[in-house]
């Protein structure tokens, strides 16, 4: 296996989009087999040596840079085997975990499948989605990556490989786990005893369910529980045609009461994706995409797919309910054909793209939110955003998944006290989250980064049931430490 340990060849390795600067390694791993990383994980449980997985570094907490500890890079296992088709309207796809997911979204189009987990960022590694439990602007459909995996295998700490499709294993009525392992041999244990919030989406810390399955205890753990070295995604049938538009809108109130309507599927109307661009955000993006109309509150993207059958009654209803909604509708940008619809995805994208060039260029990280509520509170977070913000002098924008009560707020900071006080306003926001009932994170993970905010939605007792978890797969404690459960926890959950 490639071993590297000269700094200037590794440095890559060190960073993330968290804007995170001081990680550093001894070297870097380049397993190219299952069997390579068993055995190097093996070689570290029993000498001590901690592992980071790195995937291909986009994530934006931290995960993946390591602190002093080695890194294993999945970049070698990147095989891509093409779908089989195991119903009329189902496929399977089994990938290596670090093939990238735009050649995998590629290669299932070519055969009519699309896999739809789709992570603004196209950049990434399966792996990494599946650790991180991903979603992107079609999760308002299709739901998070959890929906969309069958199998996966596995490497634990202890080197052992473990297979393990859905259904196989699952919680019983007493919440309790058990697994018959070739090494490990028997092993108990309970599901984590917490519940989740009702919010459409969730992302942090692990999964807890009645009755669940152990595939979706590894899905969202972060690298923290094992590698996830290959998997079978599940595909659907590649829609046949789709539409999608960008709405701008002159006030807020007629742009929620758009997306509020929108939800309600009436008529032809029924979204994949619902996105929104706060005034900042599109002043933002105004130097690249000067047509934005100059006067504008906010605007809504939004995308369905359709056949040639219903096409043109789906537009009549989207036309209908933007109409009746105030939206300004000669600004507004349909897009008809596969081109159109590209340039406006990537319009999409540029948004947290130029942020994060932005911030490259600046000495202070942004502060950036990534928290969800249940739907019906989504215009009071919304607004407590925005006006903590004006109250402060900010420079902010918000912009996301409004389908799913999911925005990002990014505050950024022009000089160091703006990041201070900004940090520490971000308890005041994870407050009022917490008391809206909604989640720390819905999509991009906990990482190092919001670590030390995951006990205020759990508390202490919910992380401790996290630290005992991760010790039932990962006793030596070499795996992914500092991601999710912060080190004290290890210790706390050892006391009587
Ligand atoms: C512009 C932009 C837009 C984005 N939009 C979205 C979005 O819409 N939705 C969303 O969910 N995310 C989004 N992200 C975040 C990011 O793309 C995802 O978190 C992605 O899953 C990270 O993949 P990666 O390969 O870059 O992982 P990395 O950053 O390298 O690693 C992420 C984490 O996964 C762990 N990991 C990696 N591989 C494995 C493995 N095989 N087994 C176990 N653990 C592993 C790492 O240790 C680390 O903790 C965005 C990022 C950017 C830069």
């Amino acid at each position: 296996m490639i071993y590297k340990d000269d700094q200037e060849l590794i440095k890559s390795y060190l960073t993330d989009t968290s804007n995170i600067q001081d990680g550093h390694t001894p070297g870097v791993y380049f397993p190219e087999t299952v069997g390579d990383v068993s055995e190097l994980l093996e070689k570290c449980a029993s000498s001590g040596k901690r592992l980071v997985i790195a995937g291909n570094g986009t994530g934006t907490t931290g995960g993946r840079i390591p602190f002093g500890d080695y890194v294993m890079t999945m970049e070698k296992l990147n095989r891509i085997k093409e779908p089989v088709q195991c119903g009329e309207k189902s496929a399977i796809m089994t990938v290596e975990a670090g093939a990238l997911l735009e050649d995998i979204q590629r290669t299932a189009k070519q055969s009519g499948w699309l896999y739809p987990p789709d992570p603004t960022e196209k950049l990434c590694f399966i792996g990494s989605t599946i650790a991180n439990n991903s979603s992107g602007a079609r999760s308002y459909k299709y739901g998070s990556t959890r929906n969309h995996i069958e199998r996966i295998t596995v490497v634990l700490s202890s080197g052992e490989i473990l297979d393990i499709p859905r259904g196989r294993h699952l919680a019983g009525k007493d919440g309790l786990f058990s697994l018959n392992l070739p090494l490990a041999g028997n092993m108990v244990f309970a599901k984590p005893d917490y519940s989740l919030p009702l919010t459409s989406k969730h992302n942090a810390g692990y999964f807890s369910q009645p009755g669940m399955d152990l595939i979706d205890l590894f899905i969202g753990s972060e690298g923290t529980l094992g590698v996830i070295v290959d998997a079978d995604l599940k595909l659907v049938p590649f829609p046949e045609k789709i539409i999608s538009c960008l709405v701008y809108f002159h006030s807020m109130k007629d742009l929620f009461s758009f997306v509020e309507q929108a939800k309600i599927k009436s008529g032809g109307v029924d979204p994949r994706a619902l996105e929104f661009f706060d005034r900042n955000s599109l002043e933002f993006l105004r130097a690249a995409y000067p047509e934005i109309p100059a006067v504008t509150s906010g605007a809504v993207f939004f995308e369905q797919e359709v056949t040639s059958i219903n096409e043109e009654s789906a537009l009549e209803s989207w036309f209908s309910l933007m109409e009746s909604s105030n939206a300004m509708l000669d600004d507004s940008w349909v897009a008809l054909d596969v081109n159109e619809q590209r340039a406006l995805r990537a319009f999409r994208h540029q948004l947290p793209v130029q942020v994060n060039e932005w911030l490259n260029a600046q000495s202070e990280s942004k502060i950036s939110t990534d928290m969800a509520v249940p739907d019906g509170s989504f215009v009071e977070l919304f607004k407590f955003y925005r006006d903590t913000c004006e109250k402060n002098g900010f420079r902010y924008i918000i912009f996301g998944h409004i389908g799913n009560a999911h925005v990002h707020l990014n505050i950024l900071p022009s000089n160091h006290d703006e990041f201070l006080r900004a940090k520490a306003l971000y308890k005041d926001f994870i407050a009022k989250v917490l008391e809206l009932g909604g989640t720390l994170s819905a999509e991009h993970g906990i990482g190092k980064l919001k670590a030390e905010y995951l006990a205020s939605m759990f508390g202490d007792k919910g992380i401790s049931e996290m630290a005992r978890i991760k010790k039932t797969f990962d006793p030596d404690l070499i795996l992914n430490i500092g991601n999710l459960i912060p080190e004290p926890y290890f210790t706390i959950s050892d006391q009587p």
